[in-house]
């Protein structure tokens, strides 16, 4: 059955108009509720359907993917505004975290009910559902919100503000300052065509994040301080991402904000568990180099690893030359691929590309180059900083520092040791 077909037989069902029914089963297709769910939902809202009992008044702590619709009185502690698209048309939805003295839930509102952080509602007839195993709940046409004079207590900050350290993907409606670190400007084929957007690093005294505003704005600017209201977060390479919308609010702080120097230092196997991190520092023994490494050719088209001047994408091909080392990082709790790009490679290696071309030339063999790195790194310590990403190959580690470590071998063990049991 097509979405007409559900549409028009709930319709007729309920004896309403077929094309608001369409509407609210389309809304919420768009947002993956199942058709038996969403059809459920929607005769509920006509008040049929259901088992003819009162809508139950709950805590925050007691609503279960079980209930189908609750009343609830909350604090609100977050309003994200957001964009979605459906049938060509755009429509803004409102989501954010709302909480009593119990817990903590999120919702999503279909219309705008003008919700503003730290004040307490009463929602009637709020709808429950699943999000990722746990209920949610959704504000729309059947709901009531009423206004509560008297606040309710809660334990949780009002606002939506977080240090860039305590964003999790999912995250809506927040609010951080921090210092854009790095900014460039990227044309991407968007959903409307080519559009224009800014890439870069924000970073706090927590971390550093990737950063993405959809619509570029001047205050966006390496170097610039920014109190950015209403953004949302999103997973990027395993690690949470900040995302500005047309709806967020950018403006310049008072002060600089300041920006912790080093990284966040992990032992491997905590690190590789969080499924990435954007900036990490790890310290370990490079226990061995892997093929692909040292003068290798890339596809001039799309930069793979080529082998024979043949890209799987693009056939023959005139490869360009390129310098890259592939280590095996480990501390004793795991190990993680770091990648060094040409100019790192360059480093470790004692030479550029030049130098490695002949390198290989004097010894008609390319492979000099990855050896003399090999015994330029195994058996050594150092200590790295980069972008961790976690995929089903493993985990790599894309270097911006690499560098050798003096330790003590007693000090050393000690603090594996102590790694290993956090
Ligand atoms: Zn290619």
């Amino acid at each position: 059955m097509t979405l007409d077909d559900h549409a028009e037989e709930l319709a007729s069902d309920l004896g309403v108009d077929t094309q608001e029914v369409r509407r609210k089963l389309e809304k919420m297709a768009e947002y993956n509720v199942p058709m038996s769910e969403a059809k459920q939902s929607v005769r509920r809202e006509y008040g049929s359907g259901g088992s003819g009992t009162e809508v139950p008044t709950r805590d925050v702590s007691e609503i279960s993917t079980d209930d189908s619709n609750v009343g609830v009185t909350v604090r609100v502690l977050s309003v994200g505004k957001r964009s979605i698209q459906y049938s060509g048309e755009r429509e803004v939805i409102f989501e954010g975290e709302l909480a009593d003295e119990t817990g903590l839930i999120s919702y999503t509102a279909w219309e705008d009910f003008g919700l503003e952080p730290g004040e307490t509602v009463t929602l009637g007839n709020a709808g429950v559902r699943e999000w990722e195993g746990d209920p949610e709940l959704n504000l729309g046409e059947a709901t009531d919100v009423e206004r509560v004079d008297e606040p309710l207590e809660v334990s949780y900050e009002v606002g939506g503000e977080a240090a860039l350290a305590e964003l999790e993907p999912g995250d809506r409606g927040v609010v951080v300052e921090g210092r854009i670190l790095e900014c460039e400007s990227k044309t991407i084929d968007g959903r409307d065509g080519k559009t224009e957007i800014l890439s870069g690093v924000i970073g706090d005294e927590t971390a550093r994040l990737p950063l993405t505003d959809w619509k570029p704005r001047p205050q966006i600017a390496a170097g610039e301080s920014v109190r950015i209201e209403n953004a949302y977060v999103r997973e990027f390479r395993g690690a949470p991402s900040v995302n500005v919308s047309e709806f967020s609010t950018v403006t310049p702080t008072e002060q600089p904000v300041a920006v912790a120097e080093s990284a966040p230092r992990y032992s491997i196997q905590a690190a590789v568990a969080g499924g990435g991190i954007f900036d990490v520092e790890l310290v370990g023994s490079v226990v061995g180099v892997r093929d692909g490494s040292g003068l290798i050719e890339r596809c001039p088209e799309c930069g793979r690893v080529v082998q024979n001047d043949q890209c799987r994408s693009h056939g023959a091909v005139e490869a360009e030359d390129d310098l890259r080392v592939k280590a095996i990082l480990d501390d004793g709790t795991g190990t993680v691929t770091v990648i060094l790009d040409e100019e790192r490679t360059a480093e470790v290696y004692g030479g550029g590309i030049e130098t490695a071309r002949e390198h290989a030339r004097d010894a008609m063999d390319r492979e000099v180059v990855a050896e003399q790195i090999r015994e330029e790194l195994v058996g050594r310590a150092f200590r790295v900083r980069g972008s961790l990403s976690v995929d089903e190959f493993g985990a790599n580690l894309d270097a911006t520092t690499f560098e050798a470590v003096d330790e003590d071998p007693a000090t050393r063990a000690t603090r594996l040791l102590q790694e290993a049991q956090t």
